[in-house]
């Protein structure tokens, strides 16, 4: 039973203080995580554990990684998201419920087979504010763009530094998410673009993500 499971898995994410908000509660109660798993993993999809991604060498994160970055980032409906590393298409699928009707969801991954995984999860769902792009995220999209585009940008791998271009393509008042570090272990940085353009960031965690491949 696809829908019970996924609400126990939410509900335990909010026992835990994880899931802190009603919107973020509803987008993961929307998203059936086992629609977003490898062929034969579908039975660990409520378990909270990243899942490879056939022989990618990519996993899909664990539920609370989800969670955790969807609670920083607080999207509102409207906002146009840049996603950095599509994988499954899992985090997108959520923040496509998050932004709304009328937002957008952009999410760059780099690997082919991938792009073809995250958009035929993507199509289950219906969700027609959501684009799989193939492409190398590091240099934002439209790649290299000095635009201010994005009132969110999440990167899903792990950065050596913050690439300039996502700077760039933040816009004012804007959030991104970008865990930064080396192979081991990296911390999640939460950079806002204040008023005047200047750049305030924090720590949230300590994270281990995949690495961000790219420019
Ligand atoms: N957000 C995903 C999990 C991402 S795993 C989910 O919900 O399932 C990290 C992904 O980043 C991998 O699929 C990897 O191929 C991709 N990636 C790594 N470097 C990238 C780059 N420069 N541009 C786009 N995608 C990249």
């Amino acid at each position: 039973m696809r829908s019970e499971e996924n609400r126990r898995m939410v509900e335990r994410l909010e026992k835990q203080g994880i899931i802190k908000t009603e919107a973020v509660k509803k987008a993961m109660l929307s998203v059936p995580r086992e629609l977003f798993v490898w062929e034969g993993y579908e039975k660990l999809a409520y378990e909270d554990q990243p899942l490879p991604l056939g022989d990618t060498g990519q996993t899909i994160s664990a539920p609370h990684m989800v969670a955790i970055m969807l609670e920083e980032l607080n999207v509102g409906e409207g906002q146009i998201v840049l996603e950095v590393g599509a994988g499954s298409g899992y985090n997108a699928a959520c923040l496509a419920h998050l932004v709304g009707k009328s937002g957008r969801v952009i999410s760059v991954e780099v690997n082919g087979e991938l792009v073809q995984f995250a958009r035929r999860n993507i199509n289950k769902l219906l969700l027609n504010n959501v684009e799989i792009i193939h492409g190398d995220g590091s240099l934002g999209y439209p790649p290299r763009l000095e635009q201010e585009i994005y009132d969110r940008i999440v990167v899903t791998a792990a950065a050596q530094s913050i690439p300039r271009f996502l700077i760039s393509q933040l816009k004012r008042k804007g959030v991104m998410l970008i865990p930064v570090g080396d192979m081991q272990m990296q911390v999640l940085m939460k950079v806002s673009k204040e008023a005047d353009g200047s750049l305030k960031t924090r720590n949230i965690c300590d994270v281990v993500f995949v690495p961000l491949v790219g420019a």
